[in-house]
């Protein structure tokens, strides 16, 4: 049969090697695409049936201990790929959509020590008839999870070989990734990072709005992107008194607070100095301004070990379709401006100054009439 034998002897030009993958995988810098290319390289290289990401949420718990985590956290699943069955050389495998399912974290015991020993785990077969192997992803970086391979048969030590250099080359990659866009100081993200997370925010808001998401509303209200500036009050005292160096101590603890009372998939960004950005989802402003609220309350509680109490003041603002990065931070920076004058350690919602007459708008630009 023609079909047969055309595919049989275009194979080996058509089959992508190691090499390959390794080119795919280092070509993108959305976190997104490069963990898409590590799912492909495995499906690929490993002969998978199914590959899929796991992660571990803390549900709010970001500095809780592990025993917590076990508790509390679930397994999210965060990628799945599935090969399609028959030649997965001359069919390439089909991505599947991402499809959230919790899990308690308990409930797969075997994940969880694959996470926290860092070693690989044969969970061994299941009725299927499957084996099912799990290896660890780097725990030290944002994207640390659990990789599930679902094989057909028991897989041979020369593909483990083939699948750990590729973990390690996923692991070496995101460490770079993670070089350039983290702040050395707080370890959050940076203010170059920044604008592509907001470009992403505005597209998939400008989408969300031409056509209303099935998927969200069977999930509850719509959610919308929301930029939060803070500021920390007063911090040239903290210098002042205190030195440089308690200084940088106040910013990274401030930056741990903030971490932990935002969800995980909030994004957390020091713009320099004392002044921090949150790019957040929320259903409406209420909800925005209850995160932002939650961040403040626990920045006010903390009691620094030399500094004693600091507070911050923020400001906020639902981000638009075709808004730019510029703009929406300098409407969230009038609210932060208003909650300097007005005795600081407050959140102030842009909105509610358009409301109140106290800023006007005129062309996207702010004009302050009145403090
Ligand atoms: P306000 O409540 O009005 O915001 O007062 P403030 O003192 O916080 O504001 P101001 O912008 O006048 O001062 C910010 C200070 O932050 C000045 C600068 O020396 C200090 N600063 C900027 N970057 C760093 C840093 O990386 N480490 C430390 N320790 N201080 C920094
Ligand atoms: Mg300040
Ligand atoms: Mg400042």
């Amino acid at each position: 049969m023609d079909g047969l034998t055309s595919t049989a002897t275009a194979r080996p030009l058509a089959e992508p090697s190691a090499l390959d993958h390794v080119v795919e995988l280092t070509r993108s810098r959305d976190r997104g695409l490069v963990e898409e290319s590590l799912i492909s390289a495995l499906v690929d290289l490993v002969d998978a049936r199914e590959v899929t990401i796991w992660r571990l949420d803390p549900s709010g718990a970001a500095d809780a201990s592990a025993a917590d985590v076990a508790q509390r956290g679930s397994w999210q699943r965060v990628t799945r790929r599935l090969a399609q069955t028959g030649d997965t050389a001359s069919n390439p495998a089909t991505a599947e959509a991402t499809d959230a399912t919790d899990a308690p974290a308990a409930s797969r015991p075997e994940h969880l020590r694959c996470l926290r020993e860092q070693v690989r785990v044969d969970v061994g077969q299941d009725l299927a008839g499957l084996h099912h192997v799990l290896l660890p992803m780097d725990s030290e970086l944002e994207g640390g999870g659990v990789i599930e391979l679902v094989l057909a048969q028991p897989i041979e030590p020369r593909d483990m070989r083939v699948a750990t250099s590729m973990l390690r080359i996923h692991a070496n990659f995101m460490h770079l990734l993670d070089y350039s866009e983290r702040d050395t100081l707080t370890g959050l993200l940076n203010r170059k990072s920044f604008d592509e997370t907001f470009l992403k925010a505005t597209v998939l808001e400008a989408r969300r709005q031409f056509a209303a998401d099935g998927e969200q509303r069977r999930q509850g209200q719509p959610r919308h992107p929301y930029l939060g500036v803070i500021d920390v009050d007063h911090f040239k005292r903290v210098n002042d008194v205190h030195g440089h160096l308690i200084g940088d101590e106040v910013l990274v603890l401030v930056a741990r607070i903030m971490r932990s009372a935002l969800r995980s998939e909030d994004r957390l960004y020091r713009f320099g100095g004392e002044e921090f950005v949150v790019m957040l989802d929320a259903s409406d402003d209420e909800g925005a301004r209850a995160a932002f609220e939650r961040l403040r309350l626990a920045v006010a509680a903390y009691e620094f070990p030399r500094a004693g109490h600091v507070t911050v003041s923020v400001g906020y603002v639902d981000v638009r379709p075709g808004d730019t990065p510029q703009a929406a931070f300098s409407r969230a920076d009038t609210g932060v401006y208003h909650a300097k004058a007005h005795g600081r350690d407050q959140v102030v919602a842009y909105a509610a100054l358009v409301a109140a007459g106290t800023v006007t708008e005129s062309d996207g630009e702010n004009d302050i009439v009145l403090f």
